[in-house]
């Protein structure tokens, strides 16, 4: 599924206990980004997580705090969420509602892994009423995808690490840029901030 440009969702709001990025004024970002950008980004932890939301289905701000709610379970230190942002969706059913789209990212506590962090992004989508089946790009009332853990590289249809899209998605590195835009992408020469600049998706 492909997204025209995100924008910052109206009417924000933060999950109960769930840690919201405070909104910073646009000229304060982009003097933000511009440092990031000037400097050597800082390379993420072992344990570094960064994980995308969406949902276009249902109550998708209800689903997107619920899940950031949940996710801060997996989190030993450092749990921070982005802005809402609303995506239209190309290449959906037709009708396909708008996605709402945040991201997070936490130090994972020990002994989590790439493979037991994503059964419980799928544990959490099936909690929130995903069905385990369904038709490419349909509508659904969550959605989880694992972009990064620390440095690991993974390549099976299972588990890709990077996360094979995100990098395409231009609502998911504007979120990861509010949450960890100094992180590096593994096999690539950039953080996340300098992805959001080449970023080809409209
Ligand atoms: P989707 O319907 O786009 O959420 O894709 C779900 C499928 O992608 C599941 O079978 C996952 O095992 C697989 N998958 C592969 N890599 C990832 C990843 N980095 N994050 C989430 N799901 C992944």
């Amino acid at each position: 599924r492909k997204h025209s440009r995100g924008t910052r969702a109206s009417g924000t709001r933060a999950a109960a206990g769930c840690a919201v990025a405070a909104p910073a004024t646009v000229p304060a970002r982009a003097a933000r980004w511009a440092a990031v950008l000037s400097t050597r980004a800082a390379p993420a932890g072992d344990r570094s997580v960064l994980i995308a939301l969406g949902a276009n289905l249902g109550d998708p701000h209800a689903a997107v705090d619920a899940a950031c709610a949940r996710l801060q379970v997996f989190a030993a230190a450092g749990f921070r969420a982005s802005s809402r942002y609303r995506s239209a969706p190309v290449d959906c059913p037709p009708g396909s509602p708008v996605f709402i789209n945040a991201a997070v990212a936490f130090e994972a506590r020990e002994g989590e892994t790439p493979a037991t962090l994503l059964r419980a992004l799928q544990a959490i989508e099936l909690a929130c009423g995903r069905a385990s089946q369904r038709a490419r790009n349909s509508p659904r009332p969550l959605d989880l995808d694992l972009i990064l853990f620390g440095q690991h590289v993974c390549a099976e249809a299972w588990l890709t690490l990077p996360h094979p899209r995100a990098h395409l998605r231009r609502f998911v590195l504007e979120a990861a840029a509010e949450v960890a835009p100094d992180w590096r992408w593994p096999g690539r020469d950039a953080a996340v901030l300098g992805r959001l600049g080449r970023c080809g998706a409209a």
